[in-house]
C-alpha cells in the first residue's frame, strides 16, 4: 500500500492517538473545571484495538506515534500499550505528552517498554503560575522528573509551555537561564481557540511572532525540519544547552507542512485537530480480518482534509478542547 497522502501531495507518517479523555488537571485555558466524564461515552480503546489501529496506520506510511490523553499516565495500562506499540513493525519512534506528575515513579518503565520521547505539558517554571494555571502545586516533583529523563538519556525531551498574556508572557529570561544547562527543547505554543474557550482566547492570546523576532535577534538560529517532526520551529543557540521551539497556529502556511493524523481515544480519525467530523473506526478494530477494509477507510478519507484550518475565521470544528483529542 502507498504512503497516506493528500490532494496537497502532504503525506502523514506521524499519528497522534489519544488513549484516554480523561485529565487529573484543570488547565485554564483547556478544561478550567476539570474533566467531567461522558456516563453514555464508550471506554477508551483496548489493546488489541490499538494493535489493529497501529498495523493499519503503519501499511499507510506511518512510522512515528505520539501518545496523548487527556492525560495518558491515568491509563493503567500504559506501560502495555507502549510495548504494544513497539512491537508493531514499523513504528520506529515512540513519543508521549504528558503533564509530568508520574514521571518520577513510572518512566524507567515506560523506557524500558519502548517511549523514546517525551513532551511536558509545563507553562511556567513559577511555582505559584504554575499552580494558578493548572490547580496543582506540583512543578517541583515534575522538574524532577525531567532531570531523571535526561539523567537517564530519553533521546528527546520537550517541554510545551503554551503563551498567555498577562498570565506566562513575561516569563522568557527564567526560561533561558533554565537553557542555559537543561538540554531540554522548550515548545512555545500559542494560545489556540477551541470550542470552550473563547473568552480566554480573546483575554490571552499573544502571538509567537514577538518571542520569535526577540530570539533572532538575540543570536538564536533556526534549524532545518525532520519530515516527521512536530508543527515547530526551532531555534539553537551555542551558549545553551537547551533549544527553542516556536508553534504559531496563526501564522501564515501554519497548515502547509502538517504531516500528522489524530485518532481519538474512542477510535474516530479526525483529518485536522480543528476539523468538522470524526471518523469511527473502532468497528474495523474488532478483527484482525478487518486490516484490508481498515486501510481502505482510512485511506478513502485522507482526500476529505482540508488545506488547512479555519481558526482565524473563529472556525475551531468540533474540538471543544485539547484534552478531547490530545491537542
Ligand atoms: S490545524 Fe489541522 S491542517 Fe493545520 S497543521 Fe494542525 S492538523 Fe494539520
Amino acid at each position: 500500500m502507498h504512503p497516506l497522502a493528500d490532494a496537497f501531495g502532504r503525506r502523514f507518517p506521524y499519528l497522534r492517538l489519544s488513549i484516554i479523555p480523561a485529565c487529573n488537571f484543570r488547565c485554564t485555558y483547556c478544561l478550567p473545571n476539570g474533566y467531567k466524564a461522558d456516563p453514555k461515552a464508550a471506554g477508551p480503546l483496548r489493546l488489541d484495538e490499538i494493535t489493529r489501529l497501529l498495523t493499519g496506520f503503519q501499511h499507510l506510511g506511518m512510522h512515528k506515534l505520539r501518545i496523548t490523553g487527556g492525560e495518558p499516565s491515568l491509563r493503567r495500562d500504559l506501560t502495555d500499550i507502549i510495548a504494544t506499540a513497539a512491537a508493531v513493525p514499523g513504528v520506529e519512534r515512540i513519543a508521549m505528552t504528558t503533564n509530568g506528575v508520574l514521571l518520577t515513579r513510572r518512566l524507567n518503565e515506560w523506557m524500558d517498554a519502548g517511549l523514546g520521547a517525551i513532551n511536558v505539558s509545563m507553562d511556567s517554571l513559577d511555582r505559584a503560575c504554575f499552580a494558578r494555571i493548572t490547580g496543582h502545586d506540583r512543578l517541583d516533583s515534575i522538574l524532577q522528573g525531567i532531570d531523571l529523563a535526561l539523567a537517564r538519556g530519553l533521546p528527546s525531551v520537550k517541554i510545551n509551555a503554551v503563551l498567555m498574556r498577562d498570565v506566562n508572557d513575561q516569563q522568557l529570561p527564567a526560561w533561558l537561564d533554565y537553557l542555559r544547562d537543561h538540554a531540554v527543547g522548550v515548545r512555545f505554543i500559542e494560545l489556540m481557540q477551541t470550542g470552550d474557550n473563547l473568552d480566554f482566547f480573546r483575554r490571552h492570546h499573544v502571538r509567537a511572532a514577538s518571542v520569535m523576532a526577540h530570539l533572532l535577534d538575540s543570536g538564536w538560529r533556526e534549524r532545518p525540519r525532520r519530515a516527521d517532526a512536530g508543527p515547530a520551529r526551532e531555534l539553537v543557540h551555542p551558549d545553551y544547552a537547551g533549544h527553542i521551539g516556536i508553534i504559531a497556529p496563526y501564522a501564515k502556511d501554519f497548515c502547509a507542512g502538517c504531516n500528522r493524523l489524530r485518532v481519538t481515544a474512542t477510535g474516530d480519525l479526525r483529518l485536522c485537530l480543528f476539523g468538522d467530523f470524526g471518523i469511527p473506526l473502532r468497528h474495523l478494530l474488532q478483527d484482525d480480518a478487518d486490516q484490508e477494509a481498515l486501510v481502505r477507510a482510512i485511506g478513502g478519507q485522507i482526500g476529505r482534509k482540508e488545506k488547512g484550518h479555519f481558526l482565524h475565521q473563529g472556525h475551531t470544528g468540533i474540538t471543544p478542547h485539547l484534552a478531547s483529542t490530545g491537542g
